[in-house]
């Protein structure tokens, strides 16, 4: 395959597009833009999405909502679990190959109750135990870490999907030719905001632990900052109130 070397550059601005997007939907200031008439009979005659989400079903989790994005931005797929399969390939594979889309973002999410329910091994009825199957490598990988398992499981579910990709022909040749990048990422429920797990430029695999590579305000931090205007405001109240001490 021959390598064009200019869409690593598109690439990182999908993902500056999606950090901004996720900023304005954490904080409360949505723009809801591409999402008009016009929009719509711009985009009717095809389709050109600068990202392609592959994540959850969960209701909670709606890509184009906590990205502030509209019609014809994201080539959404979603499945319960965010597993990967052939038919999820070939739709990435597309979304590549035939739109020009350069970032592929796994979605996994906080309290996924697909995963929850492998951990269980919760006995299911019917095509459901194809997704358990899918995620039980994740649930084997993390059954001797410490911390929550639930929250483990997550995350290695993403990096996990991140490998099948990494591993995937043609996928796999698009990102070593730095035409694709693919992107691992976790949702916080509670706050709104998207932590990066993993990352793969040129094929080389940059994962680190939950991150805030989208520059969006994490929880942790959000949290700290809260303890560090409180101890600030009891100092002034003690200044006031002893101010011999
Ligand atoms: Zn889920």
């Amino acid at each position: 395959m021959r390598c064009a070397d200019s869409t690593l550059m598109d690439a990182n601005h999908a993902l500056e597009k999606l950090k901004a997007g996720n900023q304005r939907y954490a904080t409360g200031q949505l723009m809801h833009h591409h999402q008009s008439g016009s929009r719509m009979r711009a985009v009717a005659p095809g389709q050109h999405p600068f990202a392609v989400i592959l994540g959850c079903a969960d209701s909670r989790v709606p890509p184009e909502i906590i990205f502030d994005q509209g019609l014809g931005d994201l080539f959404v797929i979603r499945v319960a679990g965010n597993i990967v399969d052939d038919a999820i390939l070939g739709s990435i594979e597309y979304a590549a190959a035939e739109l020009g889309t350069s970032l592929v973002l796994v979605l996994g999410h906080e309290r996924c109750g697909a995963v929850a329910a492998t951990i269980k091994h919760a006995e299911v009825l019917g095509h459901i135990s194809t997704l358990l199957k899918a995620i039980q490598p994740a649930v084997d990988r993390v059954k001797d870490e410490p911390g929550d398992v639930l929250d483990n499981a997550v995350r290695a579910n993403v990096e996990l999907v991140v490998d099948q990709l990494k591993s995937s022909f043609p996928v796999a040749e698009l990102v070593k030719c730095n035409k694709l990048q693919v992107v691992g990422a976790q949702y916080n429920l509670d706050c709104g905001t998207v932590d990066i797990i993993a990352r793969l430029i040129g094929g080389k695999d940059f994962s680190q632990p939950l991150i805030d590579d989208l520059g969006s305000p994490n929880c942790d931090r959000l949290f700290q900052t809260r303890l560090i205007e409180i101890a600030h405001q009891f100092a002034v109240i003690a200044a006031i109130v002893f101010p011999n001490v």
